[in-house]
């Protein structure tokens, strides 16, 4: 069952251009309709500017949108105001790329997982009797530190300590128990582990995955990175500028890829044996300057006439994979 809903989805922003300093409307997000179900992880995967940390954003209420509907349990979250809207972004927390730049290296890991639980002081996330946070003893904030600490595989005496006192992982581990803390049900991890070397990135993804169990949650992981996806996800959403090109369980994108788009991402991962010899040509076209047609068709290796003027459009293939492609459809 989705609990998060996406419908015609759009999201655009003005750039300054480089010629004459002239403003651009970079079109970011495209109609996009997507649905995550509870309890799964479902991956958006692309290259780097097809869209995938904007629409995180925007579903994080922290992008304006132009047009569309992202429905939490049903509900619009672009209408929330005020309380609502703090409510929500508590369920809903990002873990951000870079555990270098988003803890504050002048604060202590005590002070940093104590932060959220100060701004949400109002909320009553904590106890079954409604009380609000503000009336927990600092003991009990201490607890609840701890535990969440020892949830990552980080001991309670990191609390004193400050960032630069811990390696890439255990930071990404830090600020992932920032985001735990305040009892999310919904997780956006926006390229959590591309920072860290490929040895921790295991790490991490296990930790991810055994804080999914442990804690009820639902993840979209954010990755550019198909082998880490292969090992973390339920669900691969494949996005290509600011659209969804195909979507399917981990097993059918892997093993049985239908969009030229995805194939040609697989067959870029140097460990994953090579179903064709359909390579990425090219660099990914601006979003301010979008191709006509199927978006994909400046750099496809099988475009025909039409896809240069008609757009495909999602099609089930088999049940719960569907592609947007003329060889499909
Ligand atoms: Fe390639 Fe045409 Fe399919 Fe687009 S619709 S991916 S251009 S074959």
């Amino acid at each position: 069952m989705p609990v998060l809903e996406i419908k015609n989805l759009n999201v655009e922003y003005k750039t300054k251009g480089s010629v004459f300093g002239k403003e651009k409307i970079v079109k970011a997000v495209n109609n996009l309709s997507l649905d995550v179900n509870q309890g799964e992880i479902l991956a958006i995967a692309g290259e780097s500017g097809c869209g995938k940390s904007t629409l995180a954003s925007a579903i994080a209420c922290l992008t304006p949108v132009n047009s569309g509907e992202i429905l939490f349990h049903g509900i619009n979250v672009l209408e929330l105001k005020n309380k609502k809207l703090k409510v929500y972004r508590q369920a809903l927390q990002m873990v951000f790329q870079n555990p270098y730049s988003s803890l504050n290296p002048k604060m202590t890991i005590g002070d940093i997982l104590k932060e959220p639980l100060k701004i949400n002081n109002d909320l009553c996330i904590y106890s079954e009797d409604y009380r609000a946070l503000y009336e927990f003893s600092k003991n009990e904030i201490e607890d609840i530190i701890t535990q969440v600490l020892e949830a990552v595989g980080l001991d309670k005496s990191a609390k004193k300590l400050y960032p630069h006192e811990f390696s890439g992982g255990q930071r990404q581990r830090i600020a992932i128990a920032r985001a735990l803390i305040l009892k999310p049900e919904f997780i956006i991890a926006d390229e959590p582990v591309s920072a860290l070397d490929v040895s921790i990135q295991a790490q991490i993804i296990n930790l991810l995955i055994q804080l999914k169990t442990n804690f009820n949650l639902t993840i979209m992981f954010i990755s550019h990175d198909m082998n880490v996806i292969r090992h973390i996800a339920d669900r691969v959403a494949i996005m290509y500028l600011g659209e969804i090109v195909e979507i399917g369980s981990t097993e059918q994108i892997f093993k049985y890829p239908q969009h030229p788009y995805t194939r040609a991402l697989l067959n870029a991962v140097p460990s994953f044996e090579k179903k064709d010899i359909n390579i990425l040509k090219g660099d990914i076209p601006s979003p301010t300057n979008l191709p006509t047609g199927c978006k994909f068709h400046t750099r496809c290796s099988y475009c025909m006439e039409k896809c240069k003027t008609d757009k495909p459009v999602l099609k089930k293939l088999y049940e719960g994979h569907e592609a947007a492609c003329f060889l499909n459809n």
